[in-house]
């Protein structure tokens, strides 16, 4: 059985994973860029000008839709249609008002919650160029005071212009993206773990691209819709009208899962934990909209399989306060077979924390996988 397991999985460089090194340097070589892009929901322009740069080599055909989804296309053996999808869009900030002293107040673009945002380096994207700022509330300085976290409608963005006339001369006006930013920095004794902003979703944005690199010479595959999609952080939107353009057999989601692996969680709380391998979705549901998935068995069988085969360590994920863009693909075009591999990540939409073992054993986990698929 292992034999025959080990020659089904055998890869160029004859062994049953892959070169975990290499990825590791490629990834540690790649996602201080990736994360540098400011693509906001709806904004992502900048993050998939990057992508195109990253994969043009790798795939026979690439196109933006209107949506600004990055579709690329990897012809196969013709006998299925996978798509695999990672969204490229990050939450942020939206400017609504500029007031005459010259601060900008804001809506917010996903997740993005008042307790984050305290004294945070942002910056704003006007036709003239990008602006630092600093986002802070109105009695700052001395959080130990404050009995109550302000609404998120109390904060505003200091970008050091002394008046409404000033902030325009700058290139303000209401429209402009906003993202929160914190550099790329590699912790831990090995560095093994990566802090960054935006690792939901440019850790999987990375993933995704290997994984087109791995098959660029595989004959034996499953043709492959690769969707870099847009606007997943409010509402999963870009991802269904690719999918329902598509109209693929198979779709996998790309995203991070929640790791509370932290002092003082009971185990029974545990959603997901670092260093236990990436994370395969059986079901979620989004508090907020109502959206949600059940991964289609079938799918979910076949990854735990591969996973098991190729000896990838990997975590069942049952989430209920969250979701990803499998939750709008799964019901397009008469129902689409759906499934999700996750990166456990910390502190998510704040100043986020992942492991690159987990990273990579996903890379591993989804080509396996779609080697089985052919
Ligand atoms: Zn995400």
């Amino acid at each position: 059985m292992m034999a025959q397991a080990r020659k089904r999985y055998m890869t160029k460089r004859g062994t049953m994973s892959l070169d975990r090194k290499a990825i590791g340097d490629d990834f540690k070589k790649d996602i201080a860029a990736l994360c540098a892009t400011h693509g906001v929901s709806g904004f992502e322009d900048e993050t998939i000008g990057l992508i195109k740069n990253m994969i043009r080599d790798h795939v026979d055909e690439m196109d933006v839709d209107v949506m600004k989804n990055l579709i690329a296309f990897k012809k196969g053996n013709g006998k299925a249609k996978v798509m695999i999808v990672a969204h490229t869009d990050e939450i942020g900030l939206i400017v609504k008002r500029i007031d005459s002293k010259g601060f900008l107040w804001f809506e917010v673009l996903g997740g993005v919650r008042a307790q984050a945002l305290f004294g945070k380096h942002v910056v704003v994207k006007t036709a003239l160029g990008k602006l630092d700022g600093l986002v802070n509330y109105v009695k700052p300085g001395r959080p130990d005071f404050m009995e109550q976290i302000p609404d998120l409608q109390d904060f505003f963005i200091d970008v050091g212009a002394k008046s409404r006339e000033e902030a325009e001369e700058m290139g303000v006006e209401v429209g402009n993206p906003i993202s929160i930013d914190y550099p790329v920095h590699f912790l831990g004794k090995d560095g093994s773990r990566v802090a960054g902003k935006a690792l939901d979703n440019r850790a999987c944005v990375f993933q995704l691209v290997e994984v087109l690199k791995l098959l660029k010479n595989e004959q034996n595959k499953p043709d492959i819709y690769a969707v870099f999609s847009s606007q997943e952080e409010v509402g999963c939107r870009g991802a269904k009208t690719a999918a329902y353009n598509l109209k693929p057999d198979i779709a996998i989601s790309l995203d991070i899962a929640i790791a509370n692996d932290l002092s003082d969680v009971a185990d029974r709380k545990i959603i997901t934990a670092l260093d236990k391998g990436p994370v395969i979705k059986i079901m979620d549901r989004s508090k907020t909209s109502s959206v949600g998935v059940i991964s289609t068995p079938s799918v979910v069988d076949g990854m735990k399989k591969v996973a098991r085969e190729a000896g990838i360590p990997y975590q069942l994920e049952v989430y209920t306060a969250g979701t990803t863009d499998s939750a709008t693909v799964h019901l397009e075009k008469g129902g689409i077979a759906s499934g999700a591999i996750l990166l456990p990540t910390r502190y998510v939409h704040s100043y986020e924390l992942a492991s690159v073992h987990d990273l990579v054993a996903g890379i591993e986990l989804l080509y396996f996988y779609i080697k089985a698929l052919s």
